[in-house]
């Protein structure tokens, strides 16, 4: 607005002095004068590092890689930043808001704003999902043994009996007071990464970021283009072979999310068992796809998404995307195909050998 008025000033001193028909140097010195007025009062200019500031870290059970065009401590923060979610979200906290729930025996809990905003999105995308999101199914996950790596099938009856309390439906959220009944538990894994990316952008950007990145074990965040004006160049691993890659993007402010079944699984008489869980039976999900990438503005979104549509399955998960405006999606069916939203065609690129099939928003 300063800037606005100061520039109104000029032109105005401009016409003035062309009115009373002053020589062109009483004109230039005028110029000058005002000019020089600008540059003082000017904001400082923001001056973009060459070097970005970068930092690897292992949090939140997986490997993270930060790097911002800023002043180096933004990356501190960062880093302390991560540390401080894990400690609200993590359910290997005792002290967490997640380990406080699970513990609450169905009494109401005091909760901060990110765990709110967290099960805010939880139950939403969880209802836009016909319930294939349900952070209540961290029961079933235990007992399949994904949270201590001591890994087992479990028998139906059994699956049965913890499945009667899975219905993130029973969640009571009241400002910051959250009560879910005895019995039922739940995790974060499904969105907390993806809300640590958003946060952290938001810090970088704070920081007078205008380039950043993050890697957090495979979701990856970027702010604004490369400090160089061109656009993020983001590979998608190949889920059936994943030291390959699949495709490349080419993006910018936007978060790509991906939930595979190669990401955390174990293998039991030739066949695999992965952590993303169907809420409908409690087995791994196992409803034609093999990846799904979500692309948008929001990781929290996008991280929801991921693992909503991988549980909703290639038919559902297509429709659910029609129906919505929010982001863009790559998905990966069993039989190798790829399935892409017509919405990140150009960005998009082929470098593997499966087919891919462009869905838009007006087929039947
Ligand atoms: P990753 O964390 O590997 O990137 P996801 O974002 O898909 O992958 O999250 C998987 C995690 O979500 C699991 O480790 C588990 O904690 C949780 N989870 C598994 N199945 C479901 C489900 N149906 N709804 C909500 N959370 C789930
Ligand atoms: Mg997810």
């Amino acid at each position: 607005m300063k800037k606005f008025r100061q520039i109104c000033v000029l032109l105005l001193c401009l016409l003035l002095t062309g009115c009373t028909s002053q020589t062109s140097s009483q004109i230039k010195e005028t110029e000058q004068d005002i000019t020089a007025v600008i540059s003082d009062t000017q904001e400082p200019e923001n001056s973009i590092p060459d070097e970005p500031a970068v930092t690897d870290l292992f949090a939140m059970d997986t490997y993270m890689n930060l790097k911002a065009w800023c002043d180096p401590s933004a990356i501190q923060e960062g880093v302390s930043l991560i540390t401080q979610l894990e400690n609200t979200l993590s359910v290997t906290n005792p002290e967490s808001d997640a380990s406080h729930i699970n513990a609450s025996g169905g009494m109401p809990v005091q909760i901060s704003d990110t765990t709110a905003e967290l099960l805010r999105t939880a139950v939403r995308i969880g209802e836009e999902s016909g319930g294939a999101l349900d952070i209540t199914i961290y029961p079933v996950l235990k007992e399949w043994g994904f949270t201590t790596q001591e890994y087992q099938i479990p028998d139906d009856e059994k699956l049965n009996s913890l499945l009667s309390c899975v219905d993130y439906q029973q969640i009571q959220l009241e400002g910051n007071s959250v009560t879910l009944p005895e019995n039922y538990q739940l995790d974060f894994g499904s969105l907390a990464k993806g809300y640590t990316s958003d946060r952290l952008m938001k810090l970088f950007q704070d920081y007078g970021a205008q380039s950043a990145i993050v890697n957090l074990g495979g979701n990856v965040q970027t702010l604004g283009r490369k400090p160089d004006g061109s656009l993020w160049t983001v590979a998608v691993i190949n889920p059936f072979s994943p030291s390959d890659n699949l495709c490349i993007l080419q993006i910018e402010n936007k978060a790509v999310i991906t939930s595979g079944n190669y990401e955390r699984y174990f293998t039991e008489n030739g066949r695999n068992y992965w952590h993303i869980i169907d809420p409908a039976d409690g087995y791994p999900a196992d409803n034609g796809l093999v990846s799904v990438t979500i692309i948008g503005e929001s990781g929290l979104l996008c991280d929801a998404l991921s693992t909503a549509l991988f549980v909703e399955g290639t038919e559902k998960a297509v429709a659910h995307w029609k129906h919505s405006q929010d982001f863009d999606m790559i998905l990966v069916t069993d039989d190798g195909k790829i399935l892409i939203s017509e919405t990140i065609a150009d960005s998009f690129k082929n470098i593997s050998a499966f087919p891919v099939e462009v869905i838009s928003r007006d087929e039947t």
